[in-house]
């Protein structure tokens, strides 16, 4: 009979303690992904000519936290919608806190705006931001878990003119990447007086066509009928062909604010294009909503399949729903991913960092001392150099001279580094030359000129 065997008390609490291993697995989660260093010219290119956009037309860079407290997004965006009912990342810290990960910038925005007392400064108020967004969605092309955002809001003033400058911002940039054949799709929602009398309108018309909506425009008929407008599903686009428009129904004001950004868009030569279907997910917006779409986001039946490139508009209330004095505004996201996926389909060539033109060889241990300071000397004065510390052997280091096709090698040996001297090997002509070490950075930059 088998003896039963003893064991230690902590053995047998370790046991009872033990949790079921986890799968571990070599992947991001789902709806994300690394951007490697092949990809980063895309995003480079993007990067910069966004930055450079918002600096010459006057934009100031603020960054925010990734995590803001829950409910600054629920209060800004809505609860009746996708972002907050489905999409967002949100936990407890362990103090208890409610949090969130960003999925937009705009309420962040606001919340700096107010909590930094941007009111006083002088109007209107110019901020552009980049970064990582998050947002629970089924990921599909152009649609991912984390995706990137820059975007620009300016903030304090009324006038339909910023609209315009916004649009033709956002404009410029795709533009800029060589995204061209983009529309901009435009339309106005009014504001909380005009749009309360057009939403039951809506909602009257679309109780009577009830029946033939999709599950969740049924249901989105209590909670946000505005967003019925833009579902996807077929029977659900049928319905909303015969509907009340925004764009009839708004007040004077509205109306006006409107008409006169259509005549700046015109003004600027921005092709747009009203689009009544245009409501935004986000329950801040008042007044002028918009959208980037380029040709190249139709399917083959010509039916726009929507992934807008970016989009925006009027957020005159949300300051002040956050706690802020009553401050009009206007803004813009673009969707960085969404702009790299549409600059590789254009074959846009993307930014290129570029090459270095010398290298820097070492042999022995004081050689590769020596190596260390005179790359730092090289590099301060502004010369690209290429270098393997790592490999002993110059034949190797001359081999990989010679696949990054650099014009000068710079050799530095045992008894160059004794004597304080560097030989400078011309690659084309293979051509050597003894260069004293503290000549070495002019001789360089002479030779680079040639
Ligand atoms: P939105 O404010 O939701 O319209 O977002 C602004 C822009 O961000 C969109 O026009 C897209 O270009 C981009 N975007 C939004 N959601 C995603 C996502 N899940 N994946 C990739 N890009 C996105």
């Amino acid at each position: 009979m088998p003896r039963k065997q003893k064991i230690s008390k902590k053995a047998a609490k370790k046991l009872k303690t033990a949790q079921p291993q986890e799968e571990f697995l070599l992947q991001p989660p789902r709806g994300m992904r690394d951007i490697l260093p092949q990809e980063q010219p895309y995003w480079q290119q993007v990067r910069r000519v966004s930055e450079k956009v918002a600096t010459d037309f006057g934009y100031q860079r603020v960054d925010l936290p990734l995590v803001e407290f829950t409910n600054l997004f629920t209060r800004s965006i809505g609860s009746g919608t996708d972002i907050i009912e489905k999409e967002m990342y949100s936990f407890s810290t362990k103090g208890g806190e409610r949090v969130s990960l960003r999925p937009e910038f705009t309420a962040g925005v606001a919340r700096a705006y107010i909590q930094h007392g941007m009111h006083i400064l002088p109007r209107p108020v110019k901020l552009y931001y980049t970064g990582s967004c998050y947002r629970y969605d089924r990921p599909q092309e152009g649609r991912w878990r984390e995706f990137y955002q820059f975007g620009c809001e300016v903030i304090g003033e009324q006038n339909p003119v910023l609209d315009a400058q916004i649009i033709q911002m956002g404009w410029r940039i795709i533009h800029q990447l060589g995204i061209r054949n983009v529309k901009v799709h435009v339309s106005s929602i009014g504001c909380p007086a005009c749009r309360k009398n057009y939403r039951n309108l809506l909602v009257h018309y679309l109780e009577s066509k009830k029946q033939k909506l999709c599950i969740d425009c049924k249901r989105k008929l209590d909670t946000n009928p505005l967003r019925i407008l833009d579902c996807k599903e077929d029977k659900c686009i049928q319905v909303r062909t015969n509907a009340p428009q925004s764009i009839d129904h708004l007040c004077d004001e509205c109306r006006i604010h409107f008409k006169e950004l259509l005549e700046y868009l015109e003004e600027l030569g921005i092709p747009f294009e009203l689009d009544s279907a245009l409501v935004r997910g986000l329950d801040y917006y008042t007044k002028t909503v918009f959208e980037f779409f380029s040709a190249l986001s139709s399917d083959d039946s010509g039916k726009s399949k929507r992934n807008a490139l970016g989009g925006g508009g009027r957020y005159d209330q949300l300051i002040k729903m956050l706690g802020g004095e009553d401050t009009p505004a206007v803004g813009f996201g673009l969707g960085l991913d969404r702009l790299v996926i549409e600059m590789k389909k254009l074959g846009v060539r993307a930014h290129k960092e570029p090459n270095p033109r010398i290298f820097l060889a070492q042999l022995g241990n004081f050689a590769k001392r020596k190596s260390l300071r005179l790359f730092e000397s090289l590099e301060r004065a502004g010369i690209m150099v290429a270098e393997s510390f790592g490999r002993g052997s110059l034949k190797s280091q001359m081999k990989i001279a010679g696949r990054l096709g650099v014009e000068v090698t710079l050799i530095l040996g045992q008894k160059e580094a004794l004597d304080g001297t560097v030989i400078m090997k011309d690659m084309a002509s293979g051509n050597q030359e003894i260069i004293d070490a503290g000549k070495i950075v002019d001789e360089v930059k002479k030779r680079l000129k040639k």
